[in-house]
């Protein structure tokens, strides 16, 4: 019996000891495969149907981050992958706690030396304005890549793992680094400043309409075209270092027999920011304009952003922007120039020094 202790002892002793003279740091195991973290969020890509052929009013963000992994094998041949549940929500309702609470993470994930990179899976409604709110706010130039999926993943031909793997390889590849954050679903790569949701429905909903996807994923391969010019993550002025909240920024949308109501309500509700999206190149109408201007003098800011979805959106044409004191979005969509504009006026609120802010981000 005291042998049989002893032996014991000596078997566990040296086991710790095996463990305390390992070189190898129990956090973040560097293997010849990079560490790429999942910082999962919810949506479609962690939803689930009734059956497998319920890809309507299926429930989303219902799958954890664990099942998310293991249903997809093949994403541990490519990195060193773990999760991590951030939040599991629909991103309809993602809101500026919340925005903060993953800028914040991934910039704690991003400044780890056993992290090689990063993909967060993510609503498609809102996934756009989250990979851009990142695309501003981390200070990394290591791959940030944000996933979704149109089909719940107990759907027939679910799009979420192959959507995930490719991700994965994304973010594991040293490529994707200093391009800003990614949005990677279909095969495809687009800049976080420019992609958008542009379908209801369809799988191949996330496009960069005009200015033109970044790459592909083909056959495991990860290939890039081109890269963003506009300032991103570790090039921007941002941090959310001393931020304790986002300011508030409502968007108002444009149309035929608009009234001024919508303004007049926002201004009364005190938000810091109203983005207008309006018609043509940014116009409001008489109404609207003059309900801006309002707004204005009571210290809104007032960013003309179009309904359009393309172009430019030119200072000074139909509005006499200079004596309105109105920022003009540049090609930013409303949704996007409304996350600009939030993270902008946690440094300044001068017009001129925010028109700068969106000719360059
Ligand atoms: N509305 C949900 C969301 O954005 C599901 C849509 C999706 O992820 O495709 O999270």
């Amino acid at each position: 019996m005291g042998s049989m202790k002893v032996l014991a002892f000596r078997l566990c002793a040296g086991f710790l000891a095996l463990v305390l003279i390992s070189p190898r740091p129990l956090r973040a195991e560097k293997t010849d495969r990079p560490n790429v973290v999942i910082l999962a969020t919810g949506g479609t890509i962690a939803g689930t149907g009734a059956t497998s052929t319920t890809t309507v009013g299926y429930q989303a963000a219902k799958v954890p981050v664990e099942a998310l992994i293991q249903a997809v094998p093949e994403l541990q041949k490519v990195a060193q992958v773990r999760g991590e549940q951030v939040m599991q929500i629909a991103s309809q309702n993602m809101t500026n706690e919340g925005l903060l609470k993953l800028g914040r993470r991934v910039n704690e994930l991003a400044a780890e030396a056993g992290v090689d990179g990063i993909v967060i899976t993510h609503g498609t409604d809102t996934l756009e304005e989250t990979a851009y709110f990142l695309n501003l706010v981390v200070k990394s130039a290591k791959p940030v890549v944000l996933v979704g999926s149109m089909r719940p993943s107990t759907a027939i031909s679910a799009d979420g793992p192959a959507n995930l793997y490719d991700a994965v390889l994304v973010a594991a590849n040293p490529a994707s680094a200093d391009k800003g954050v990614l949005v990677c679903l279909e095969d495809e790569i687009n800049a976080a400043r420019d992609v958008t949701k542009t379908n209801t429905s369809s799988l191949e909903t996330f496009k960069t309409p005009e200015l033109g996807l970044l790459g592909y994923i083909r056959g495991g391969q990860v290939a890039f075209y081109r890269t963003p010019l506009q300032l991103h993550t570790s090039q921007t002025e941002f941090d959310l270092v001393n931020v304790q909240k986002l300011p508030e920024v409502a968007i108002v949308y444009g149309h035929e027999g608009v009234s001024r109501t919508a303004i007049d309500a926002f201004a009364a509700a005190k938000v810091d920011g109203i983005v207008y999206a309006g018609v043509g190149d940014g116009n409001p109408s008489e109404a609207t304009e003059a309900a801006l201007a309002d707004a204005r003098q009571k210290g809104i800011v007032v960013v003309r952003s179009a309904r359009v979805g393309n172009g430019i959106v030119a200072r000074n044409a139909e509005v006499n922007d200079d004596q309105r004191d109105f920022v003009v979005s540049d090609t930013l969509n409303p949704q996007k120039a409304r996350i600009l504009l939030m993270v902008a006026l946690t440094k300044t609120q001068d017009t001129k020094e925010l028109q700068r802010i969106f000719s360059e981000y």
